[in-house]
């Protein structure tokens, strides 16, 4: 059952939220829920940055299970409690890891042994198997793994929070940009925003303002003359029409380039590549990243050839380190909270990092920061309270058009 917040006392600490993606919403109800007051502000509409805009992937953690343990066993978790706290939010349709040659072959100890050490329930297949389970696949595959993916609708799964938020209380507000944060006396005591609905500028003060603007963090950090170690890394992504799978299929060998058909409605959008810019902003679609895409993605099921194509885009992951230009595939998919009282400003928190898949554990790990920061002794009860339908977001949320 939703078991609906207390709505925060006029007294209660405020919070300001910049941010309107996953994490920012994530963190709006785990803090609502902890008697916070809280305002959100997104510059556009909920969800339009990397949130509405990734594949919709339900992370087992079998793709990091080699590489980047930490992101693995925060997947694997994450995608337990989310099957539980959003109900009917995803397909339970499971994935599978193909391996096409020797090489790939290579990594399937690795990624068994991986699996098994961050907690992955897998189930080893013949070739027959899968193909049973998924006729289209390429009939050369020498083996396959079974792991528990699962696919989500990307924007709806986090319109829960941002629902199941504002009936506890929360103040949401898309089209309202942050232009500078406000500071007094060395800390940060609030932002400087502009309704893109009325044209009208303001401050908005705040206890404590959190910075959950995922690849723009780096931006919003700036305003307060402090550093977030982001790297905006881009993947390009390509909807095929027609379902060619039904299960998430993914190449057994270490993350590269259109190796991930995920299964969305009725079409098939494989993925993904991997570069880093200096502005999430100024993000292209480069043709030869698109062909890459059919390319590598027909090696798994030859159908992705022929497929009839319905859209290409691409959106940036907001990374935890150095803007190197090879460095996208290798930095780590975790996440990070930074006081920035540790670099001398009060008053400002960065969330960032993650998957959507951790967007509840980022706002856990988040929200008792703040809690602390704040003298507040209310622990995080997002693991076991039941979001409201993603319908209830239209409801709950005024009226805001553009
Ligand atoms: C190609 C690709 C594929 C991916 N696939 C998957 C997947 O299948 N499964 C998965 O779990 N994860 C996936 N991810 C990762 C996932 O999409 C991100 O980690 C997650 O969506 C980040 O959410 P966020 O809320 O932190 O950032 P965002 O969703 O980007 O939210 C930040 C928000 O801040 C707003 N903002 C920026 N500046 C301001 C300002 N000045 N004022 C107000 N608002 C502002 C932006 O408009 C934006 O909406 C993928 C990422 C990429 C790039």
């Amino acid at each position: 059952m939703t078991r609906s917040a207390p709505r925060a006392s006029r007294d209660a600490p405020h919070v300001l939220i910049v941010g309107g993606g996953g994490t920012g919403g994530a963190l709006a109800h785990d803090l609502t829920l902890r008697g916070i007051r809280i305002t959100l502000v997104e510059r556009g509409e909920f969800t339009s940055g990397t949130t509405g805009r990734h594949h919709g992937l339900l992370h087992s953690g079998a793709r990091y299970a080699v590489n980047d343990r930490e992101s693995a066993i925060e997947c694997i978790e994450e995608n337990a409690i989310l099957r539980a706290i959003c109900p009917g939010s995803f397909e339970e349709n499971d994935g599978l890891f193909v391996a096409l040659t020797d090489e790939d072959m290579e990594y399937y100890d690795d990624l068994v042994e991986g699996c098994k050490a961050c907690g992955i329930p897998i189930e080893e297949l013949a070739p027959q198997e899968a193909l049973r389970m998924e006729p289209l696949l390429n009939p050369e595959l020498k083996a396959a793994i079974r792991v528990p993916d699962a696919t989500m609708d990307a924007m709806r799964m986090p319109l829960r929070f941002f629902a199941t938020a504002k009936h506890g209380g929360a103040t949401l507000y898309n089209f309202m940009e942050v232009l500078d944060v406000v500071v007094d006396g060395g800390a940060v005591t609030g932002a400087t925003v502009r309704d893109h609905v009325t044209g009208s500028v303001g401050d908005i003060h705040a206890d404590l303002v959190v910075n959950a603007t995922g690849p723009w963090s780096e931006k919003i950090a700036r305003m307060a003359g402090v550093d977030v170690p982001i790297s905006p890394s881009p993947g390009v992504m390509l909807a095929l029409r027609g379902r060619l799978c039904n299960m998430v299929i993914n190449r057994m060998h270490r993350s590269g380039d259109g190796d991930i058909v995920v299964p969305q409605r009725a079409l098939s959008v494989v993925g993904t590549s991997s570069w880093t810019v200096e502005d999430p902003d100024e993000l292209d679609v480069p043709e030869d990243h698109v062909t890459r895409m059919r390319v590598e993605g027909a090696k798994l099921i030859p159908a992705v050839a022929q497929a009839g194509f319905r859209a290409a885009w691409s959106a940036a992951r907001p990374l935890i380190g150095s803007k190197d230009a090879e460095a996208g595939r290798e930095l780590s998919r975790t996440f990070k909270t930074i006081d920035h009282a540790g670099e001398g400003v009060e008053g400002l928190v960065t969330i960032t990092g993650g998957k959507a898949t951790t967007l509840r554990g980022m706002a856990e790990l988040c929200g008792d920061v703040i809690c602390r920061k704040l003298g507040i002794d209310r622990p995080c009860s997002t693991r076991s309270v039941t979001t409201l339908p993603h319908t209830a977001f239209y409801a709950e949320t005024e009226r805001r058009l553009a």
